[in-house]
Parts: C-alpha cells; structure tokens; sequence
C-alpha cells in the first residue's frame, strides 16, 4: 500500500527531516511510526498525503508513484486517504453532521447519498445522536472521533493518523485505537505516528521507529545488548 524508496526531505535552510528514507506497509497492516519530536513522522505522513514533496526518491501509495500527480490531481489523491490529525482539525462554526459531510461535499456527492454515508460514519465512532451538536459542545475524544468519521466517511484505503491520541487520556487514547482497529480488521490499512509506546505496546502491532529522519535499527542494538549481557555473565567463568 505504501512504498517509501530512498526518500530524503530537505527543508529550506537545508535541514533534511528524512535522510534516504526506506519503508514498505502492506495492504491491510495497521503500523505504528514513532521515535522523538522532530524525527521526521509529521515530515513522512505529509509526503503520503501529498501535502508536501519529497527532495528525492520515490513515494508510492497503491501504486500510484507521488511524483507523477500533478496538482490539479491532488484533491482526487486526497479523497483516497483518510488523514486524522492531533488538533482534529473541524470547523467550529458549523455541526458535527457538516463537519463530517465536507469531505463529501467538496467531492459532490449528492445530499441523500452523502447523509447516508455521514450517518454510517459517524456510528462507526458511536456519535450518531450527537450529529445536530456543535465541535466544542463534544469532549475532547467525542471531537477526535468526529476527526476520525470525516476520515473515513469516503470509505478509504488507507488512513493515517498524526499523533491522534496526543491530546487524550490512556483511556480515551485506548478507545480511538479501537476504533482504528476495527477499521483494519474490515482491511483498511492504517499508518499511525504516535510517541505513546505504552500504548502501541499493548496493541502489538508492527512498530516502524524513526531517529533523525532515519529508521532506527532497534533489533541491531537488542543484538549486540544481549551479546554483552551475555559476556557479563559469562565473565566469572573464564580462566583467569
Ligand atoms: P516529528 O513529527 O517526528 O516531530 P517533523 O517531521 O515534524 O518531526 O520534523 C522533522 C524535522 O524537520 C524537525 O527538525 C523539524 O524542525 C523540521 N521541520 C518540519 N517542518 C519544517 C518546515 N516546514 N520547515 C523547516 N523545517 C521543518
């Protein structure tokens, strides 16, 4: 579903975010990207989105090479995504039923077709009596849930996700995680950023970990902490 070739990301000022980035999802995984603030996930989560353009390599999702979508085409690319972010993002001067239809709208989808399909999102995060409500009216995990419906209210592919539970208690942060796993156990693929390894933990899901814009070579370091532990151990029994 994913395929990150090679792919660096270098600011104006000349700072690269990702430095020869390489990483692949399958169809239907729910994988988590973590590492520090400033590692890169915002940077790579918005090459996906199309949001910004790497500075080399290739980003290709569903088989659609990134770099051959003209702008004009950008909007047709986005509707294939869902994309949840950590401020949710909604429009606060209109209700939770507008807020979720808009993707729809813009699409131009007709009205009955497009309140159907509202309507099914928004039980899919148990929000459908609170459609006539206003953003602020909602809780804090009510709103990232209405963020989540409009996500997937055009039924996409894939969905990703930028730090979705950072604003959140553990147990609000466990219920959004929920949901996005009963969105991947029906096949959509997910890619979640998210700092919260307590979390991802207990979803024991594949875990992509970045540091300074490079993939973190964790088993690597767990190889050569376990050989020294072992030679530590192991210390007592050599000749003296
Ligand atoms: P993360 O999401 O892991 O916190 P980001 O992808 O947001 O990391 O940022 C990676 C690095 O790129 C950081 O050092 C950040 O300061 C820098 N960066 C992000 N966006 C921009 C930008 N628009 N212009 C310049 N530098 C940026």
């Amino acid at each position: 579903m994913i395929r990150i070739e090679s792919v660096t990301k270098r600011y104006p000022g000349g700072h690269d975010a990702l430095k020869g980035l390489s990483l692949h999802v399958e169809k239907g995984e729910m994988v988590f990207v973590t590492g520090h603030s400033g590692a890169g996930k915002s940077t790579l989560l918005r090459l996906i989105a199309l949001i910004d353009r790497p500075t080399n390599g290739q980003v290709i999702v569903d088989g659609q090479n990134t770099r051959k979508i003209t702008r004009r085409r950008i909007p047709a690319y986005r509707r294939q995504i869902g994309m949840v972010f950590q401020d949710h993002k909604l429009l606060y001067d209109r209700p939770v039923f507008d807020n979720v239809a808009l993707p729809l709208i813009i699409a131009g989808v007709a009205h009955r077709e497009a309140a159907r399909k509202v309507r099914a999102a928004l039980d899919q995060v148990s929000l459908l009596s609170k459609e006539k409500q206003f953003p602020e009216t909602l809780s804090s995990g009510e709103q990232q849930r209405i963020g989540i419906a409009r996500a997937i209210v055009s039924r996409p592919k894939l969905l990703i996700a930028d730090e979705p539970t950072g604003n959140l208690d553990p147990d609000l942060s466990l219920e959004v995680m929920r949901i996005f796993r009963r969105f991947n156990e029906v096949g959509v693929t997910l890619l979640i950023a998210s700092h919260d390894i307590a979390l991802i933990d207990q979803l024991g899901c594949r875990r992509i970990a970045l540091a300074n814009g490079s993939i973190q070579v964790e088993e690597e370091e767990d190889v050569v902490a376990e050989y020294v532990e072992r030679l530590e151990a192991e210390k007592d029994r050599w000749p003296q």
